[in-house]
Formats: C-alpha cells, structure tokens, sequence
C-alpha cells in the first residue's frame, strides 16, 4: 500500500503525460524530438511495462512515421510478412497473392519490443520519465494551467503544474473518467463474441495464418522468432479455467488442421469480449485522450496499437505548432483528425470480424446459415479479386 503523502513539491512543465504505454512514449519521444518537455507518469514498474506482451504488428503508415521523425531504431523487430494465409476447412489461401503492391505491410514488432525501444531512447536523451507513479488526480484540466498530483515511489506527494495533459492510461484509466458524463458520448458496441488468447513458446507460422471452419475461427500470430500469439474463438462467458492446456492444444490442433502444431509452454492465458468504445470528443479543455483511454477496438485486424500511434503524432504535432507559433489549428482538429481515423479503422476490424465469424459458423448478431453463406461469400471474394484485397490491404498497412 502506498503510504500516505508527507509534503508536496510543485514542479512545472509542457506536457503531463498519463500512461507510459505505446501511446504516452511515442507521445513524449516526439515531443521531445520538437525540443517540448514532458513528464510521463506511470503507474507500473518500469520491468512490468517492458514485459507486458500483446500487440505484434507496426503498420507500414507507423513504420515510416518513426522513419520520418528519425526515430526508425525504436522498431527493432523484423519485416513482415507480404500475405496471410487463410486456412479455409483446412485449405491453404494466400490473402492478396496475385496482387501487385502488397510488399511492406508493415513491421513485426511485439509491443513490448516497442515499448523497451521507446522507453530505452527516451532514457539514453535524458526524458523524464517516472515509474510507480501512484494516485495520479487531474485538476483544473478546462483552466490555462492544469494541475496533475500523484504519489511518487518513495510515497512523497508531487505537483506538477502543465500546460497540457495526454491522458494515454488505457482503458478505463483515470484521465477519460475525469471528464464530465455530459462533456461528450460514447459510443460502445459488444459484438457478442469472445476470445481466448494464449501467448507460447511456439514457433511462428511460416505466414500470418487464420483458420476458418464450422468448428470456429483461430489464428496463429508471430511474435518473436521463438514465441506465437494464438487466438480461439470460446464459448461468450468462459473463463481460463473452462480452457485447461491440453484442451487449447487439442482445440487449436483441429481448428487449424495442424495435428503437428508444437506445443509449447504457455505463458499467458486471458479470455476476453471483443468490444469497441469511442469517446466523443477526444479532448476536454486541456486535457487530450490518446489510444485506448479514448477508443477500444478488438484485436481483429490488429489497429489498437496503432491507433494509439496515430494520436501521439496528431497530439505531438498539434502542441508543437500551439507552442512554435500559438497556431491552434492542430489542437482544436486534434478529435476530428484522430476520430476520422478511428472509425474507419473501427469499420475495417468490424468487416473483418463479421466475415471470419460468420464464415466460421458464427455470424456476429445471429442470422443463421443466412449469413453463414453471406460471410463465405464475402471471404471468397476477398480471397479470388485483387480489388476486394486491395481494400484489405490498404487498411492492413494503413495507407487507406
Ligand atoms: C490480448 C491483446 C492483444 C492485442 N493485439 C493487438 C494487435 O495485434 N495489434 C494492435 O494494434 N493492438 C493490439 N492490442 C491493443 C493494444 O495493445 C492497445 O491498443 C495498445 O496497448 C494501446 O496503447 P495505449 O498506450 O493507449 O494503452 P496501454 O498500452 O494500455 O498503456 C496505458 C498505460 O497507462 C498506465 N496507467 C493506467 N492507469 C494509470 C494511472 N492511473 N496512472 C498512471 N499510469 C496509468 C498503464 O499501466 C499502461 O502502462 C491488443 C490488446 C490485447 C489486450
């Protein structure tokens, strides 16, 4: 428990950055890269953060963003793949195989490998950056100078006058919570459908690979050269416990027609609704959302990361043209610009999860073998026309 504060020091800055996850150090290191000092106050341990495991793939937009700004070392991971495979009823299909242009989807970087980049280069230019940061509380966010106060790992209580907050605490963090309920909406959907995941020891797939089959959807994901994200697709309201290993290993054995999968250890099991929620504006007075503590996206096209990615730079840009030349364009397009991209990112995983569901004998909100056959159909077209792949690929790498 954190013992109760002694004594208060005010201290000020630019920018008071909540959360140091993808979004709050990408968000600090650009700042930084513009000459703006912030302070990222996190409330985990700087090991916990750099272990943390979920995300694997930096889009093409997001790899030439860090390649623009000078800052591509961060990404030490390695190229992606050019195609995924979709494993129909055990039949192998390349997605977009015959179509010119889909080199260079992206990078395959475990969000944690990100993570200790970011947070490695931060340290070595000398950021401030303030792990087991406790109790943090947002003040006067809607006045010219808001007022962020924590407890800091030696229990002491801080201060820290800004003249901006980036509220990057993740879902259901404090930043979004202290924004009135009537200051702007949400807009939530449950698909209905949850998921078990399991990171394992595991050899990667030759290729990104999704099953399909009236058994249910699964997938296999790199995530390193020795380790794989798995997913399945599980009954709504199971729990881990419904899920012993050998009867994930069994499960994902028939899913993807792998009888010869490798079994590795596993070393994280979570079992998860896929969701989305967007918050409306993404800003309250000074204080500006980024990532997940302005909008959720499930896994399923792989966007959350690089959302997050996309608000640091919008947010970034945005301060550094406010405190260059007091140009407030940036900042008060800062929602729009990031919600625009939100949605049709949020359109994109929806397609994706309708017709990978639906195809798999379970049509996201029912209609039965109606729509069973309606996703089939969707998915053969995207599998067999270069101009339905071109839409998949253009959202997978981010340029559309
Ligand atoms: C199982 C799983 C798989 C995923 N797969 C993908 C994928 O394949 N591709 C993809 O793009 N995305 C994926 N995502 C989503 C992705 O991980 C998130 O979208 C991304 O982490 C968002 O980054 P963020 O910085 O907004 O939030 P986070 O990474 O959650 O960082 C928030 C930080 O804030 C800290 N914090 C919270 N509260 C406080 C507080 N009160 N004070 C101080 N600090 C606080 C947290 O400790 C954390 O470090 C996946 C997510 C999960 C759970």
């Amino acid at each position: 428990m954190t013992p109760p504060p002694r004594s208060r020091e005010r201290e000020s800055t630019t920018v008071a950055i909540v959360g140091g996850g993808v979004s709050g150090l990408t968000a600090a290191i650009l700042l930084r890269a513009c000459g703006i000092d912030a302070v990222v106050l996190e409330r985990r341990s700087r090991s916990y953060v750099e272990e943390r495991q979920r995300a694997g793939v930096v889009e093409y937009r997001a790899v030439h963003m860090f390649e623009r700004w000078g800052l591509g070392d961060v990404l030490h991971g390695f190229p992606g793949d050019d195609f995924m495979e979709i494993r129909v009823d055990g039949q192998p299909r390349l997605l977009g195989e015959n179509m010119p242009g889909l080199a260079d989807t992206g990078r395959l970087v475990p969000q944690q490998a990100l993570v200790r980049g970011l947070i490695a280069a931060l340290l070595a230019d000398g950021a401030d950056l303030r792990f087991e940061a406790s109790d943090v509380a947002l003040h006067h966010v809607e006045g010219e100078r808001p007022l962020v106060t924590y407890a800091g790992q030696d229990g002491r209580a801080h201060e820290i006058e800004c003249d901006f907050v980036a509220g990057c605490d993740g879902d259901r963090g404090i930043c979004a919570a202290s924004i009135p309920a009537d200051a702007g909406e949400v807009h939530a959907y449950d698909y209905g459908i949850w998921w078990l995941t399991i990171l394992a020891d595991a050899p990667p797939p030759e290729r990104p690979l999704m099953a399909v089959g009236m058994r249910g959807y699964a997938a296999q994901f790199a995530r390193g050269p020795k380790a794989s994200r798995f997913y399945l697709h599980v009954a709504a309201g199971d729990t881990v416990a419904d899920w012993p290993h050998d009867r994930i290993w069994a499960e994902l054995k028939a899913r993807l027609h792998a009888p010869d999968l490798p079994a590795g250890p596993i070393t994280a099991t979570e079992v998860f609704p896929l969701r989305s929620a967007i918050r409306e504006p993404m800003s309250h007075g000074r204080l500006y959302l980024l990532g997940d503590a302005a909008h959720i996206i499930p896994p399923m096209g792989a966007k959350g990361m690089n959302l997050a990615l996309f608000d640091a730079e919008a947010f970034a840009t945005a301060v550094r043209d406010f405190t260059a030349a007091g140009d407030e364009t940036g900042l008060r397009g800062y929602s729009a610009t990031c919600l625009e991209r939100t949605w049709r990112y949020q359109e994109f995983s929806n397609w994706m999860a309708d017709m990978m569901h639906g195809a798999s004998g379970h049509p996201v909100g029912g209609g039965g073998t109606f729509r069973q056959r309606i996703m089939r159909a969707r998915l053969e077209r995207v599998l067999s026309s270069d101009v339905a792949a071109r839409y998949y690929a253009e959202m997978f790498t981010g340029l559309g």
